[in-house]
């Protein structure tokens, strides 16, 4: 079921229709969530309104450097909120969105969305990517009641924001070659509608990337509907399957693996663009094997056990381990005939995989994208290790329970 945001506006006038909004809504009470970042840029003019026209207001705002959607963070929102009931605001980018949207879900309070950086598509979602006991997990929550965006303060964002936003959005282009796989191989729920929706949504930002990297208003805008859009898809499927697939994967393992270390957080999208063009790459793999080495292929490969599946998930991810195991259930023990029926549709079907991948722009080609709008391309860009990227390749799958490429891959023993 989907419950998209009553009202959406994108323009220069955001602090006034959240006002209007809530006056007209009757919402007297308010509670803002911001930190120092979004408060300069766009928090304080919104509690001057409201609290202007006499609305009762609080707010938290956040001082550390690394805001975290964990236990710690939402804890201090629900003492911060109070025990009354409020109508939650988002004031930020996307975790301090996810922190919002998860509290005031928990609280039976609605939200409303402020976004200040067009970096990522979950604005309008329902689910909340939270960090529990150092997994990185999708709460499924609330969409926000409606969303104000003021275009002046989106184009203002940092730079590697704008980037990074547009690197979520050319991870649909492996997300939904890989929703097709894991519908064509592994017979997951799909919609051809929703897909097509989203990589029209993702052609808008190739189309302008140029635009978009300089931080016109123009491109900005086109930037931020095409990731409500994907948010859209995400609502009407009722999960984040049509925009995040393997290259997400990958994105949580470095995410999870920072966070362990004590290490920087990298913004999501930037991890998430890096990791496209790497999944691109398995895709360029694929489109050059025949028929006939996939036959060999599989005839040579054999399916790992489940102890030997285990016992590489407790090397990744150490005292993890349990949490993960539970979660890559379907692909630990699949029986024979799954694994049978796997091999001969993957040859059956070797045209339509190919006709998919054939979808997916060269790995090169998403690099050169990613340049354009100035965002990194590769690991090293990124800040991380070049065994960084190995460790994604081989261990990111494991995080969820979705077929996609690199389980492909992994079938042909590649
Ligand atoms: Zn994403």
């Amino acid at each position: 079921m989907s419950y998209r945001p009553q009202v959406v506006t994108i323009d220069d006038r955001a602090v006034e229709h959240l006002t209007e909004f809530c006056r007209a809504q009757g919402l007297q009470k308010l509670f803002m969530v911001a930190d120092t970042h979004t408060f300069a840029a766009q928090g304080r003019a919104v509690q001057e309104a409201l609290v202007a026209a006499g609305f009762d207001f609080k707010s938290i705002v956040f001082t550390d450097e690394e805001v975290i959607a964990d236990a710690a963070h939402l804890f201090d929102v629900l003492v911060a909120a109070g025990g009354e009931a409020r109508t939650y605001l988002a004031v930020g980018s996307g975790t301090l969105t996810d922190i919002t949207r998860f509290a005031s879900h928990r609280t039976h309070s609605q939200f409303i969305a402020v976004p200040t950086a067009p970096s990522v598509d979950g604005f309008a979602s329902i689910g909340a990517p939270l960090i529990v006991h150092g997994v990185k997990i999708t709460v499924i929550c609330q969409a926000p009641l409606a969303l104000f965006a003021d275009l002046r303060t989106l184009a203002q964002a940092p730079q590697k924001m704008i980037a990074a936003g547009f690197a979520d959005m050319l991870g649909k282009l492996t997300s939904i070659a890989d929703w097709r796989i894991g519908h064509l191989l592994w017979n997951e729920p799909y919609d051809e509608s929703i897909a097509l929706r989203t990589l029209a949504a993702v052609q808008i930002c190739v189309d302008n990337a140029d635009a978009i990297g300089q931080g016109s208003p123009a491109g900005i805008r086109r930037l931020l509907d095409a990731l409500l859009e994907s948010g859209y898809c995400m609502l009407d499927f009722g999960s984040s399957r049509p925009a995040s697939g393997a290259e997400h994967h990958y994105s949580h393992y470095w995410e999870m693996k920072l966070l362990r270390e004590g290490r920087p957080a990298i913004l999501h999208g930037a991890k998430v663009g890096v990791a496209t063009v790497l999944v691109a790459g398995l895709y360029d793999r694929i489109r050059q094997l025949s028929r006939q080495q996939v036959s060999d292929l599989l005839e040579a490969a054999t399916w790992p056990s489940r102890a030997e599946e285990e016992a590489l998930i407790r090397e990744a991810y150490g005292e993890l381990a349990g949490d993960i195991v539970a979660e890559h259930k379907a692909f630990l023990d699949p029986t024979a005939a799954q694994v049978e029926t796997l091999r001969r549709t993957i040859l059956e079907r070797w045209e339509e995989i190919q006709a998919i991948a054939a979808q997916v722009p060269a790995a090169q080609e998403v690099a050169e994208l990613l340049v354009r709008v100035g965002g990194p391309a590769t690991v090293a860009e990124l800040g991380l290790e070049e065994s960084e990227r190995d460790l994604a390749v081989a261990n990111g799958h494991y995080l969820r329970d979705r077929f996609t490429v690199r389980k492909l891959v992994r079938a042909l023993g590649l």
